[in-house]
Order: C-alpha cells, then structure tokens, then sequence
C-alpha cells in the first residue's frame, strides 16, 4: 500500500528527529499524494528519507501528529489495541497500587490527542484529534477488551476540540452507568463524578504531589506554644489541657479545593484543620462528601467563594495558616493570554504568602502549559518582594509518573507545583 507522503524542507529545525510529534505547516516542502483529513501519511526529509507515520489534518496547525516511528507498522486496530496495552503495562509497572490513573497521556503514549482515565471500573476517554477521532471505534473496542468496564464516558467536551475543526461532545460511549465513582488515591476514598467533574472528573497528575504533603502536615503544635508538663499532660499556650488528638496538626488553607483531594491527604497526613475554598458550590459539595466519606468532617471547613476576594479579605483581616495551598485552573489558556494571566499568578501567590505564618508553607502550582517553570518561579520570586517575604524551596514537582513527558515536546510539560517555606522580611 502506498500513503501520501509530506516531504519536510531542507533547512528545518530538526524538531522531529529530537522527539517533537507534531509537524507545522511551514515545515513541509510538498506533499505527494491527495490526504484527506484524518489519513495516514508518512513524513519524509528533503530527500524522501522515511522519519515516521502520522495522523494528517489540514485544518490543523498540528498538521501532522506522529503516531510511530516505524515504517513496518501498519496502523489498524491491532496497532491501537497494542499501543493502549502498553500503557496501561507501563501504569501498572510504574504505579503498582494505582486503581485509577492515567491509562494513556495522549502524544506522550504515541498515541496523539487521545487521554484515557481509569477510574476503577469506569474509563473516560478524551478525543483531541482528527486522526483518533475517526478511529474511535478502535478505541473503544481496546477499552472492552482490556479492562471489561462496568461503562466507559467521553468528556470531549472541551474547546480546543474546534482547532482540529472538530465539535464539542459528551456522553455515554456506549449504555448508561451511574457515573459517580469513588476512587482509591494514597489509601483515601474520593468520590468523583466523571460526567460532571474538571477535566475527565478528576486530576490524577497530583497524585505524587498530595502525597508529598505528609511531613509537613504535622509538627506545629510547640509552635503554637503547646507543652507537654512532666505528668506529660498538654497544656496550650493560656495553660489549658489539650484534648484534639490533632494538636500538633497543621492549620491548613486549600484554596481552589475543588472535590478536595489535598484537604483529604491534608487530613490524612494528620491536619488540625483544612479550609477548603472554591467557586464552584457543586465543588464544594463534593468536597464536603469526600470529607465525611473519610471520617474527616469535624476537621474541615467548606467555604464557596472567589479564592481572589477570599485571599484579600483573610489578608485584611489579618488571618493566617500553618500552610496555604494554591492549585488553580490554567489561566493562560494560550500564548497571548499570559501576561494576564501572570498578574492572576502573582496576585494570588502574593495574597497566599501574606497568610503564611512566619517559616510556615506555601504550595503552590500551576497547570498552564504557556507558563513555563523559570517564569513561574521568577513570578513567585515577584510575589515574594512585593510581600516582604524570603522563599526557601524545598520540593519543585511536575505531573506524576503516570504522566510521562517527551523530551522535545514541552507541551507535554505542563504541570509545575512547588513548596516553599515562607519568611518574613
Ligand atoms: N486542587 C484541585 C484541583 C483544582 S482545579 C484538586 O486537586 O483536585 C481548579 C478549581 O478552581 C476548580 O474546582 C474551580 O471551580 C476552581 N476555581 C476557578 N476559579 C476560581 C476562583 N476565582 N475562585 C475559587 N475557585 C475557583
């Protein structure tokens, strides 16, 4: 069989021979044969050298993504079947006790705009390219096959979906199922509903991150002027006995807390008390669940506002934690949008760290991918002079390692979260 081939120009940034997938327009010199949107096509060089086979969509700026590097594979269902095998293999090798997790991070699996999430039982599948998307029915097939799901879900409901050209769209793949799930992360229970949830229903990219939490989740309590008298009473800094087994317990402020999940390890890992802050009363509520699910409710409070007006008015009042916590939403949806969205950064760093106590934490994160990870920390660096603070870093994390990077395709980077100690100046 013979595909159409994209003969890439001479004098190219040879991106894709250092592991870019992607292939734009003002890269290709000529294409022999007449694609359609969606094809096969094989990628050659100047000299009709073979590179790799890929998925073709004119009406993208992605116009080629690459699927292998092999000119011998044939690219059928068997070809998909063994690819969503693989990693869900590499998942299984790398993150042994995970349940749920990320089954395929799309170009990073060799397999280009195309995410699936395990949540338990369920499998939501999450289509971002032409070229997956007319090959659908593969997809879905391997699911059935590998996992046998009680229900697979597909939240391709997302805007970026248009620069492929193709539609938004949401729903049952294929019989209804009841969509909550409650999965298992680091021994805790959290509820998620896929159909309604951010993203596939929820981020299993923090994973690593919540976990990271646990030693600075306790060791507050002398501080706080606790003491332990010789009969090895504890007595508070007015002289009274301590009763909250949680004593020495961080104070804990999640802001953008959505269902949760870092008040659940916050507590977990032996919080006094978590303030959970998000905009979305639905969130909230879910949040709230989660938190009586796992027996946490009398440690945590649930408060549904904007996180910008929240931090000030806490600021204002001269409110302060143990350690604040902000995880927001991608600001900068693309390119043009960041300068925007560094003053979102900023202004919420510099609110959150003005509610540090004095050598207390900050964890911060930002999922952007347009924000790479100098410029966020030369941001935090801003925050900080601006609110007469030092900041000692002692954790910098990306996304988890059921989230792999390809070296060469930043894109796939998109994740920053560090913690900080934060001083007073
Ligand atoms: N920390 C969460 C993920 C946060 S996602 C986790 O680990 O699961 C971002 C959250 O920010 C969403 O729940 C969204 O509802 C919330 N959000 C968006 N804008 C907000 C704002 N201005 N104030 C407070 N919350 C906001």
């Amino acid at each position: 069989m013979t595909f159409p081939k994209a003969f890439l120009k001479k004098n190219r940034k040879k991106r894709l021979e250092q592991g870019h997938p992607w292939v734009f327009p003002g890269e290709i010199e000529t294409i022999e044969g007449d694609p359609q949107g969606g094809d096969v096509i094989h990628i050659v060089n100047h000299v009709g050298h073979f590179l790799a086979q890929g998925f073709y969509n004119s009406q993208s700026q992605l116009i080629i993504r690459v699927v292998t590097y092999s000119e011998q594979d044939e690219i059928n269902e068997n070809l998909f079947l063994k690819k969503i095998e693989q990693a869900w293999n590499r998942r299984k090798w790398l993150v042994p006790e995970a349940t749920s997790c990320r089954v395929v991070h799309g170009e990073a699996d060799f397999l280009p705009g195309l995410i699936i999430d395990k949540y338990e039982d369920v499998l939501v599948v999450q289509i971002l390219s032409l070229g997956i998307e007319v090959r659908r029915q593969w997809v879905y097939n391997a699911i059935i096959q590998i996992f046998n799901p009680r229900g697979i879900y597909e939240r391709s409901d997302v805007p970026v979906r248009r620069l492929e050209g193709l539609q938004e769209r949401e729903g049952f793949v294929d019989k209804p199922f009841d969509t909550k799930v409650t999965v298992l992360e680091n021994g805790l229970k959290i509820l998620v509903d896929v159909a309604e949830g951010q993203k596939t229903g929820y981020f299993f990219d923090q994973r690593e991150n919540r976990a990271a939490l646990k030693p600075m989740m306790t060791g507050w309590g002398t501080g706080r002027g606790v003491k332990v008298e010789e009969n090895g009473l504890l007595i508070d800094a007015k002289g009274k006995a301590i009763k909250n087994p949680f004593w020495d317990g961080a104070e804990v402020l999640d802001c953008f807390s959505h269902t949760g999940s870092f008040m659940l390890h916050a507590c977990l890992y032996g919080a006094k008390k978590v303030t959970c802050v998000d905009i979305s009363e639905k969130a909230i509520e879910m949040a709230r669940g989660n938190a009586l699910l796992n027996g946490f409710l009398h440690r945590t409070e649930f408060i549904a506002a904007n996180a910008f007006d929240y931090l000030r008015e806490q600021v204002k009042n001269d409110k302060t934690w143990d350690v604040v916590i902000l995880d927001p939403p991608a600001f900068a949806k693309n390119r043009q949008a960041i300068e925007g969205a560094l003053r979102g950064y900023k202004e919420i760093n510099l609110q959150g760290m003005k509610l540090v106590r004095n050598s207390g934490i900050l964890v911060t994160a930002s999922c952007s991918y347009h924000l790479s990870a100098p410029r966020f920390l030369n941001m935090l660096q801003e925050a900080a002079a601006d609110a007469h603070k030092v900041l000692r870093l002692i954790e910098f994390r990306r996304a988890g390692i059921d989230h792999p990077v390809l070296l060469g395709s930043e894109e796939t980077d998109y994740l920053k979260f560090a913690i900080f100690e934060v001083f007073n100046r």
